[in-house]
């Protein structure tokens, strides 16, 4: 699925210098947690227990924290992909945050609002527009949209990385002494999406716009030194961004 539109010659020789087979790619799936005091903020949710079987666990890692979904105060959206928003109701299909505002983007919010989308979107990603509407209904009255640019809370500013979905999210962390960008999907793998931003991948809706972004994201990532923090990146998402001569490298932060 991410794979499959890439020059396979060209891959086959960048996974073998990497030393990766590609035989069977299982990503990790990491939900931030931001505090800063007086805000408890959760980006993303997971995909609850309905989507793959070892998804679902953010329940129990918040309890392993002390932390209970009551707690939570905001919740902020990348995107309305399964892996990062069915997690949003409980078993009962009610708001599993039950006193957290839900933030999204308005274009994104807008795109799976949109009674056609499930008939523009192709048979394939046809289940993920019914069940993203699905949640969306539920927690409607406790949504709040944001645009591009936009303080949603303080030292958290939305930045658009439109490609992966229509209006796919990035949030800039500036509160505090080092800067970290939150980047969801816009860099889904951290092999290929750093050393060659530029190919397509099978996972972005709009491919050619989702380049755009990753190219974009990454020259200001290493530019600025930020700390970068990706949903599907390993070592608990959390890194920073190496530059070389043609391209970039994803450096995890020990755990
Ligand atoms: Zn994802």
């Amino acid at each position: 699925m991410v794979f499959g539109e890439m020059p396979q010659s060209k891959l086959t020789e960048l996974m073998a210098k990497r030393s990766i087979t590609l035989t069977k790619y299982e990503p990790e799936c990491n939900v931030t947690l931001y505090r800063d005091g007086t805000n408890t903020v959760l980006f993303d949710v997971g995909a609850g227990p309905d989507f793959m079987p070892a998804s679902g666990k953010l329940s129990e890692s918040l309890s392993a924290m002390g932390l209970s979904p009551e707690e939570v105060t905001h919740v902020i959206f990348t995107h309305a992909h399964p892996d990062h928003i069915w997690g949003v109701l409980d078993d009962f299909d009610d708001p599993l945050f039950p006193n957290a505002m839900h933030h999204f983007g308005r274009k994104e919010w807008d795109y799976w609002w949109n009674p056609s989308t499930v008939d523009s979107i192709g048979a394939d990603l046809a289940s993920f527009a019914v069940g993203a509407k699905r949640r969306m209904e539920v927690i409607e009255d406790r949504v709040e949209l944001f645009d591009d640019g936009q303080d949603i809370l303080p030292g958290i500013a939305a930045r658009a990385s439109y490609g992966h979905t229509p209006g796919h999210m990035t949030f800039e962390l500036r509160n505090g002494s080092e800067p970290a960008m939150i980047v969801g999907d816009a860099l889904g793998n951290p092999h290929v999406a750093f050393e060659r931003p530029d190919w397509h991948s099978g996972t972005d809706q709009d491919p050619v716009a989702a380049a755009a972004a990753r190219i974009s994201l990454l020259d200001q990532i290493a530019h600025d030194h930020m700390k970068i923090i990706g949903f599907h990146l390993p070592n608990g998402g959390i890194g920073r961004v190496e530059r070389s001569e043609s391209n970039y490298r994803f450096i995890g932060e020990p755990s």
